[in-house]
């Protein structure tokens, strides 16, 4: 935060001649603005490295943060400058800006609870509860336009294994690690959930059987082509990992009836099946479809 703000006192110096910080109201509206922008970049930059220095975070949004987070953050620049003005002219009236203050910062933190909420901590994905309520809602919109989904049911393969050799914390390393390779390997709109474990489930709006199993194969190469290299070892010790896929496609016919659990239960049973003949393997088919 000091860092920023000396920046951005900097870049006001050097704009607007004169004492700027016994008279801010003198200080011209573009200034001002460069004066949040410079902040506003400043900082980002320094909480960008920050998070990439800790996380190893890679996505952008990850980074720089969502929209919402940098609107309020912005919004609370504009404040701290009105602020300035009003210390200036009006000593009293800066008070009135501490309730705004509050509940601007109040609505944030109930997103964040939100997120919260609906995630799974140990993964960042959907949690069981949030998965099955928008998959429900997409599975209802899906039949009322009469479009097929899909719901694909993944278990990775002999996980009990890594967690007996490696520890279970490296175990949680696989598991973030496989969450990622399936996210990146999905849409923004399809639902990825943690089912439990080392189980996971997808929910694919708008995709026929074939497109689903392609979709399954491809998340099951990309897994099958990690490699997770344990705490203090080096590359040659890499652990790879494999996962078996069951997937249920509903036609979205209305007249069938299927919902949300049928699907699961499908998708679920074609996952057995698929472990029982091997394992790193998909087993694909409609809901009422024999294997
Ligand atoms: P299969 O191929 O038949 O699925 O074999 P498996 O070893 O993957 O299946 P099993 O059900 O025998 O073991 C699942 C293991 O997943 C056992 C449990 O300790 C581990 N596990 C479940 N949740 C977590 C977790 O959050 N973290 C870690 N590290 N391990 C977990
Ligand atoms: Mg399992
Ligand atoms: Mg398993």
């Amino acid at each position: 935060m000091i860092i920023p703000a000396c920046v951005s006192y900097g870049v006001v110096r050097v704009l607007e001649p004169g004492d700027v910080l016994s008279a801010p109201s003198e200080v011209s509206a573009w200034v001002l603005l460069a004066a949040i922008a410079t902040f506003w970049l400043v900082n980002t930059v320094a909480v960008g490295a920050a998070i990439v220095t800790a996380e190893k975070q890679r996505s952008i949004a990850g980074i720089v943060g969502g929209w919402s987070a940098n609107a309020l953050e912005v919004v609370t620049l504009f404040l701290g400058a009105i602020t300035a003005v009003f210390v200036q002219l009006r000593p009293w009236l800066a008070l009135f800006l501490l309730p705004l203050v509050y509940v601007l910062h109040r609505s944030d933190s109930a997103k964040h609870l939100e997120t919260a909420a609906s995630t799974d901590r140990k993964t960042g994905l959907l949690n069981m509860e949030t998965w099955r309520c928008l998959a429900e809602a997409g599975l209802r919109k899906a039949r009322r336009h009469r479009v097929p989904t899909a719901v694909l049911m993944l278990d990775l393969d002999f996980f009990k294994r890594i967690n007996d050799t490696h520890g279970h914390l490296f175990g949680d390393d696989v598991l973030r690690a496989v969450a990622q390779v399936i996210s990146s390997e999905t849409r923004r709109t399809d639902l990825v959930g943690r089912f439990g474990g080392e189980e996971f489930v997808i929910f694919l709006s708008d995709v026929s059987l074939s497109g689903a199993t392609e979709i399954a194969e491809r998340i099951r190469c990309a897994v099958a082509a990690l490699e997770i290299v344990p705490g203090e070892e080096d590359s040659a010790s890499a652990v790879s990992v494999r996962v078996t896929v069951g997937v249920a496609c509903d036609n979205g016919y209305a007249e069938d009836d299927v919902d949300l659990s049928e699907l699961l239960l499908s998708a679920d049973n074609r996952l057995f099946f698929a472990k029982g003949q091997g394992r790193d393997r998909i087993n694909a088919g409609y809901t009422r479809q024999a294997r």
